[in-house]
């Protein structure tokens, strides 16, 4: 019974031949001392935005999660499942990485269904719905700014000022508060341009984002 698509399979094998050979002693060695990457990245379940791709990452150099428009939820107790503040913990608590990279993209879909609810009604993503009310109040402000834009640039403020929103709210966990205060952990935004290839970073002093 074929179960698993041949696709996927094959390419398994080209990774197995081209890739994991070449490199097994690398393997060998994350298999026998563990992970001890020194970078966290959050970034967006979007195909199109590889953290490994883009950073050249071998297997072993970042800790990532991904979900919806690459947010960070604000620090709370309340709730059963949280998947990011779970890996946020395990990260700045276990692994101790040195960075924290929220990277947001263009033509991010979450950030669309923030800016537009109605669509996102008619398909009744009620999961999306709810996941991007986190940006309410950055949508508010984008709109209170740039109102009078068309919708393509208030998308793209948008996923900018999610960046932010995301950054913020990882200052909201006590242990991120600490570790950023002794110096142990540096917090980043970053934003990829899809189509021109363009790396933009957040500085910190200006709260603008500058192509690398
Ligand atoms: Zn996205």
């Amino acid at each position: 019974m074929k179960q698993f698509p041949d696709h996927l399979a094959d390419r398994f094998r080209r990774f197995k031949y081209r890739h994991f050979a070449p490199n097994q002693d690398h393997y060998e060695k994350l298999a026998a001392e563990g992970q001890t990457p020194d970078v966290m990245v959050v970034s967006c379940c979007d195909s199109r935005v590889d953290p490994e791709t883009l950073f050249s990452a071998m297997p072993g150099e970042l800790f990532v999660v991904r979900n919806v428009a690459n947010l960070v939820p604000p620090f709370e107790t309340q709730g059963k499942y949280h998947g990011v503040s779970a890996a946020l913990e395990f990260a700045a608590l276990n692994i101790r990485v040195k960075h924290i990279v929220v990277l947001g993209h263009s033509g991010c879909g979450g950030v669309r269904a923030a800016l537009d609810h109605n669509t996102t009604r008619q398909t009744a993503a009620q999961f999306i719905i709810n996941w991007m009310s986190m940006l309410d109040e950055a949508r508010d402000k984008v709109l209170a700014a740039h109102g009078d834009h068309t919708a393509a640039h208030l998308h793209a403020a948008l996923e900018r000022e999610g960046i932010k929103t995301s950054v913020a709210n990882l200052r909201t966990f006590p242990c991120i508060q600490i570790l950023e205060g002794r110096g142990s952990i540096a917090l980043h935004g970053a934003y990829f341009d899809i189509a021109r290839g363009v790396l933009e970073v957040l500085d910190r002093e200006t709260g603008e984002f500058v192509p690398l």
